[in-house]
């Protein structure tokens, strides 16, 4: 059975090429299924009976079995979707006065590992597909409209983050066809400014996106030199951050912003301290630097990371200290953490089959390197301190 949700609009007009059918067609089916939710052939009651005939049997829209659905104190609701093989991934709703965001999962796992991060702690099983990807979206945006009573035109989700669980920069062959209908006008309409990529920062995947589909960048940056980073993400050891900033620099040409978010997740006694951020401004004010906005993510605690919150204090203090420098800074409010559905929280099921668990047994979290930025007088950081 062929998934029709594995198809951006230029596939599934091929694919109908490839049924003898004219390409038009396919425009009409991506709206039934995209824009009116349809999965049922029968029901799309404009398009040629020769294309229903030929798509009965031979394929189908298939969308993921939901293995559960939690909802949040503050209205976030949490699906687990069933993917096969006893792996489950997770996508977040996260409802605000004047938007709705999807926070979508890219993969079962994630191989990354980042010490902070429940879902690096399960290990990576595998990617998702196109139409896994999509199938979330597809799946919360009908599924809300009705709930939410929507009228027709009404959208429940006008922004979507991918920041559920995964990497999607190492799912790069899957996420830009995805990312392909979420923009398209027959299929979700969303602009490139409403949808957004967070990376751990996969350098020459950076690059591609920039000339494939480039949408809003952030970019999880979570300490100001290459010694902590090193230890906190372990992908910086292939892409340390001179040549990450590079990227963004680069991504900067054809962005839909003109600006680089930076996540930055604040580890009690690990990354907050003053010094951390002064280290941090110089580091994107310098010549080396990128425009750029910072995104602060209060640690959201999972058992097992060892690892606590910085006090709000102390958050407050580190975005004063950017602030101070000229950096737009927010605090990102938790959500959902009622029902583990805040950033870095969400874990589904994975079948681990790098031993990542296994590996961070061995060497639990305390060992990391604590690595303190060192300042000269004027307050800059040296290079590789
Ligand atoms: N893999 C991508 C996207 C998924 S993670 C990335 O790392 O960017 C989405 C965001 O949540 C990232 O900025 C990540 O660093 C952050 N995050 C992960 N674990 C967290 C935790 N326990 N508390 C707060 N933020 C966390
Ligand atoms: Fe993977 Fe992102 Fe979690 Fe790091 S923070 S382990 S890259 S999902």
């Amino acid at each position: 059975m062929v998934n029709l949700l594995d198809f951006d609009r230029e596939g599934l007009a091929a694919y109908c090429e490839q049924l003898g059918e004219k390409r038009f067609r396919a425009t009409q089916l991506f709206r039934w299924i995209h824009q009116k939710g349809a999965a049922d052939f029968d029901a799309m009651s404009d398009l040629a009976k020769s294309l229903r005939d030929k798509l009965r049997g031979v394929a189908a829209v298939t969308a993921l079995p939901v293995a559960s659905e939690q909802a949040s104190a503050d209205g976030t609701i949490k699906w687990l979707f069933d993917v096969g093989g006893g792996d489950a991934v997770e996508s977040v709703f996260i409802p605000e006065d004047d938007r709705g965001t999807l926070c979508i999962s890219s993969q079962a796992g994630c191989a990354v590992g980042c010490r902070f991060c429940s879902t690096g702690h399960q290990g990576f099983s595998r990617n998702l597909t196109t139409g896994e990807i999509l199938a979330q979206l597809w799946f919360a945006e009908h599924h809300l409209r009705k709930r939410l009573n929507l009228g027709d035109g009404e959208r429940a989700i006008t922004n979507v983050v991918m920041m559920g669980m995964g990497e999607p920069l190492q799912n790069y062959a899957a996420l830009v066809p995805a990312l392909r209908v979420m923009l398209d006008d027959h299929g979700y309409g969303l602009s490139r400014r409403r949808v957004t990529v967070s990376t751990s920062g996969v350098v020459p995947m950076i690059d591609r996106l920039r000339a494939d589909c480039p949408v809003a960048l952030a970019v999880s940056l979570h300490a100001p030199d290459d010694a902590l980073r090193d230890a906190l993400v372990p992908l910086n050891r292939k892409y340390p951050l001179a040549e990450l900033l590079a990227a963004c620099r680069r991504y900067l040409e054809a962005a839909p912003r003109d600006f680089i978010t930076f996540e930055y997740c604040m580890l009690d006694g690990v990354n907050d301290s003053d010094a951390h951020a002064q280290a941090l401004a110089a580091l994107v004010d310098g010549p080396d630097g990128v425009p750029c906005k910072f995104n602060l993510i209060p640690f959201n605690p999972f058992p097992a990371s060892g690892l606590t919150r910085s006090p709000n204090e102390r958050v407050t203090a580190f975005a004063r200290i950017l602030q101070d420098a000229g950096i737009v800074t927010t605090v990102r409010r938790t959500r959902g953490d009622d029902i583990a559905a805040a950033c870095g929280q969400l874990a589904g099921e994975v079948q681990d089959r790098t031993r990542v668990q296994e590996r961070m047994t061995r060497a639990p979290v305390r060992p990391i390197r604590i690595t303190r930025p060192q300042t000269t007088p004027s307050g800059r950081q040296e290079r590789n301190a």
